[in-house]
């Protein structure tokens, strides 16, 4: 069934000019872009985005990372697009990412590892509501 998730190219991989590079990916695994967008987060926005993780110890790294440059926020669609993007991005720590993800061939750390996922199909309307109205949206469904 179609579905929705969010992807972030974030600061790290906007900052190496890995972001074509990562879209080539994510279009050849059979993604369609629905809305795309440069962009810079606030400590604010950076802080609401990753609010489900306020109580963990990286919580303030992570947001001023976040913030620390430009992000390239994608709403993508596919069918099993919430697991099938996550495949598609690896593990977390890159050292674990399997060969052939995004993340093996583009993160440097566990905290600057290249890209988001969202980790459920609500978790995923939700961050695309984040970034991106109805009518941004609406734009480019076939
Ligand atoms: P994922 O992005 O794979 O869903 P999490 O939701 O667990 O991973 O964490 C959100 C983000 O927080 C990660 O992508 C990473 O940027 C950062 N992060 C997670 N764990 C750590 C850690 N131990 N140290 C630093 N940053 C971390
Ligand atoms: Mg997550």
């Amino acid at each position: 069934m179609a579905e929705r998730t969010l992807a972030i190219i974030k600061p790290d991989a906007v900052k190496k000019n890995a972001a074509g590079g990562i879209i080539a990916m994510i279009q050849d695994a059979g993604f369609k872009v629905l809305a795309m967008k440069q962009t810079r987060l606030t400590p604010a926005q950076a802080g609401e985005f990753y609010a489900v993780h306020k109580e963990r110890p990286f919580y303030g790294e992570l947001v001023n990372f976040m913030c620390s440059g430009a992000v390239i926020p994608i709403a993508l669609e596919k069918d099993n697009a919430v697991a099938d993007y996550r495949a598609l991005i690896g593990a977390t720590d890159p050292a674990e990412a399997a060969d052939g993800t995004i993340r093996k061939k583009y993160a440097s750390s566990k905290g600057e590892n290249a890209v988001h996922g969202s980790d459920s199909v609500e978790n995923g309307r939700i961050e695309i509501g984040f970034f991106f109205s109805e009518s941004e949206i609406a734009a480019n469904v076939a």
